[in-house]
């Protein structure tokens, strides 16, 4: 369970785990789906490496 702003309808609400529906890991993080509780589909990632990613400079070949 967490707390999560939605970007529907901007309420701050704990999320429970029967909410989730699907958990995704990549390279950015754990990637949760859920629906708030107004049925809105959200999207939140989270983990150690929830970070926007660092790109890497172009090298001349
Ligand atoms: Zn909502």
């Amino acid at each position: 369970m967490f707390a999560h702003t939605c970007t529907s309808c901007r309420r701050r609400e704990l999320i429970f785990p029967s909410q989730v529906t699907g958990v995704e890991t990549t390279e950015h993080g754990i990637v949760v789906s859920f629906t708030c509780w107004c049925d809105a589909r959200q999207t939140m990632v989270t983990g150690i490496d929830a970070a926007p990613p660092v790109t890497a400079p172009a090298t001349a070949a």
